[in-house]
């Protein structure tokens, strides 16, 4: 037998222990050819005053292996440490996070029988960049980074995805009708990669209604490319109406390391009780195996999965009284499955897994890097100051505004509130001042830096600017 593959693996929080144990019995009863190294991460390394919830020597084994089967670890909700499983995944540059969610209907109740979809998320950029602050008594702010070489990557993946794994169409879900120029990059890097694969039928929708069209007929989608929160929640949608978020397992793919992993989270609540389905991570495993070439044992423990589901062994969360035919524990679905291996289904499609599927070097490689004009036409400067404060910044704004720029609009939350303020507005004490070039002509930082250091004199307290920049003669941010 070829000699066993290292990989890094971690039992995680809540339900993680259980699902691990019950994924890497089935794994070695089918001889699938790992050795595994075990990292400890999580709740108990923060309790630990490890502030990541990973040491170095973890770092060091994911970095050697470059393979990690990962169980769900738990996060702390609204304070506390970062989310480890978003640092893992951006330490490790793990861009594309792969979620096929499929029905296995008539075995497990769903109302989409003919479902089977995957989501492409974009897994680095976005909403988790973990950049937030609170600005003032009344305001917080999340930065919301989005690359063009990362929504070329990820819409690239996404259709190179479609083209190896037989999958007809690409669908793009963004919101760039309001937010212009993010998802806007987004939607345009999926034009512009699509044109690069004729055979694939490309589509896009806004994402509320696309999500919408998901969760009501969602045997109408194949692979949906989309930027990190999008594609988190929509693939919870997705997996919970094939029958159970615990049925859907994922990869995350990076250019040298990968993690494979469920896609729903710890369940702290069941927890301990031998109750949890261990499918999601079984099925990050099978995932796992394919992608470091190992296809057979992936297709037997797969089709051992699949009869396991068609003859109803089911734990609780699948289990209907007219679908399944016995509820079983954590442990007695993980015996049928072994007790399955080299069988497959009788009515369910056998899967068949092929080599040499590994994803073209394009994906990686840096896409071209794109250089404009860049012209500097003024500067959003923002204040703290109380929501009763307006006549206080007109003056002042105005007075400190000097030769070289003029006071444009003042916005509140987004609105412009002057001139041309409705006294309907609700306002709180988060104020933005656009300042533009007198003469719209280009400016110097030197000038900014003057101008932010005439309005500190004045007497309202600046949080922060963004400069005002126009590439190739077109404004580059939002309006007023
Ligand atoms: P969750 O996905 O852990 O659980 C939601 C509910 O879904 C559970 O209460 C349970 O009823 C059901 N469920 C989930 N997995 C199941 C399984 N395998 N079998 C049966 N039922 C299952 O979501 P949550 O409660 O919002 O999150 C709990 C914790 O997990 C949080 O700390 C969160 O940050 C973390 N989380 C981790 C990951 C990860 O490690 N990749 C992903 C998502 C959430």
């Amino acid at each position: 037998m070829s000699k066993n593959i290292p990989i890094t693996i971690a039992k995680g929080d809540g339900i993680g222990p259980e699902i691990m144990q019950a994924t890497l019995k089935i794994l070695e009863a089918a001889e699938a050819p790992l050795a595994y190294q075990e990292i400890e991460i999580g709740e108990k390394v923060y309790c630990r005053g490890e502030t990541t919830g990973i040491g170095e020597s973890a770092w060091d084994s994911l970095r050697s292996t470059k393979i990690f089967l990962k169980a769900p670890i738990t996060t702390p909700q609204g304070g506390g440490v970062k989310s480890l499983n978003v640092t893992i995944r951006k330490k490790l540059g793990l861009f594309a996070n792969v979620r096929p969610c499929v029905s296995y209907y008539p075995f497990i109740f769903t109302k989409h029988p003919d479902m089977n979809l995957v989501i492409v998320r974009e897994n680095e950029e976005g909403l988790y960049g973990g950049i937030e602050h609170q600005q003032t008594d009344e305001v917080t702010q999340c930065l919301r980074i989005i690359t063009r070489p990362g929504c070329e990557r990820i819409c690239r993946y996404a259709f190179e995805y479609a083209t190896q794994n037989n999958r007809k169409k690409v669908t793009c879900f963004t919101k760039d009708n309001i937010m212009k120029l993010t998802d806007g990059m987004f939607h345009e890097a999926f034009d512009k990669v699509a044109k690069d694969f004729p055979e694939i039928e490309k589509e896009h929708w806004i994402i509320d209604i696309g999500t919408a069209l998901v969760a009501d007929t969602p045997e109408k989608f194949d692979v949906i490319v989309m930027a990190n929160l999008y594609g988190d929640i929509v693939s919870d949608v997705a997996a919970q109406i094939t029958g159970s978020v615990g049925l859907c397992g994922s990869s995350n793919i990076g250019q040298d390391c990968s993690m494979f992993e469920a896609i729903h989270g710890s369940a702290p609540t069941i927890a301990n009780k031998n109750v949890a389905n261990p499918s999601g991570l079984l099925l990050g495993a099978i995932m796992m195996l394919v992608h470091i070439e190992q296809v057979e044992v992936a297709a037997k423990i797969h089709n051992a999965w699949l009869k396991t589901i068609e003859d109803g062994i089911h734990t609780s969360d699948i289990f209907t009284e007219n679908q399944s035919k016995q509820e079983v524990s954590t442990e007695q679905f993980t015996k049928a499955v072994i007790e399955r291996l080299g069988d497959g289904p009788a009515k369910l499609t056998p899967v068949i897994y092929e080599t040499g599927k590994l994803a073209p070097s394009t994906i990686y490689s840096r896409p071209e890097k794109l250089t404009y004009e860049r012209v500097l036409k003024g500067v959003d400067v923002f204040f703290y100051a109380s929501p009763d404060a307006l006549q206080l910044l007109v003056q002042q704004a105005q007075a400190h505004a000097g030769n070289e720029f003029v006071l444009k609009a003042i916005t509140n939350r987004g609105v412009q509130v002057w001139p041309n303020g409705l006294p309907e507005t609700f306002c709180s004490d988060h104020w933005r001042c656009r300042f533009k070039a007198t003469k719209g002509t280009s400016l110097s930082i030197r000038s900014i830096v003057n101008l932010l250091g005439r309005l500190a004199e004045g007497e309202l307290e600046i949080i922060k600017t963004e400069n005002l920049y126009y590439f190739d003669d077109k404004p580059k941010y939002s309006l007023a």
